[in-house]
This record gives C-alpha cells, structure tokens and sequence, in this order.
C-alpha cells in the first residue's frame, strides 16, 4: 500500500542524498512541462523509498528507494531541476 502525501514527506530520504534543501527545489516535468517546488508534488511513500508525482499530468518525476545499503534515484521525469544557492540546507 502507498500513502499519497506531499513532497515534505520525502525531504528524509532526499536529504540523505542532495546537500541541499530538496523540498525548495523546483522541478520541471517532463510530461507536461509544469514547475513545481519538491515540496509541493505528490508524494508516495512506501517501504523502501518514495515516488514523487506531477500534481498536474502524475507522470513519476523522482523514484526513491533504499534497499541493500544503496539508494537508487531514477529522475528521468525530471527535465530540469532549479536549486537555489541562496537556500541551501544550513544542517552540514
Ligand atoms: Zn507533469
């Protein structure tokens, strides 16, 4: 069973992997072309990991999951991500 939340959800996970703050990032999707900020897009958290959504057009931007000591990231619903220099995560 996946429980639908918000990006936030994810920001565990995704910390775990980016030095900065994922949730503020802004990703452009490669369906439909929508920017949204991480923290904004439908997440789906299930044992291993997480699938992040478009909230407009539901093609799966991020694929998270965790397994055997490795994470594997698939971003190929991702054509561009904006990261903010000025908002990086303060917690290094
Ligand atoms: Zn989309």
């Amino acid at each position: 069973m996946e429980n639908k939340l918000d990006g936030n959800a994810a920001a565990g996970p995704l910390q775990a992997i980016f030095p900065f703050e994922m949730t503020l990032v802004q990703a452009t999707c490669t369906c439909c072309g929508t920017t949204n900020a991480i923290g904004a897009v439908a997440a789906y958290m299930h044992g291993m990991g997480a699938v992040l959504r478009c909230p407009v057009c539901d093609t799966a931007l991020i694929r998270l999951s965790h397994t055997k000591g490795r994470y594997f990231l698939d971003m190929r619903g991702v054509r561009v991500l904006q990261i903010n220099a000025e908002a990086q995560s303060t917690t290094v």
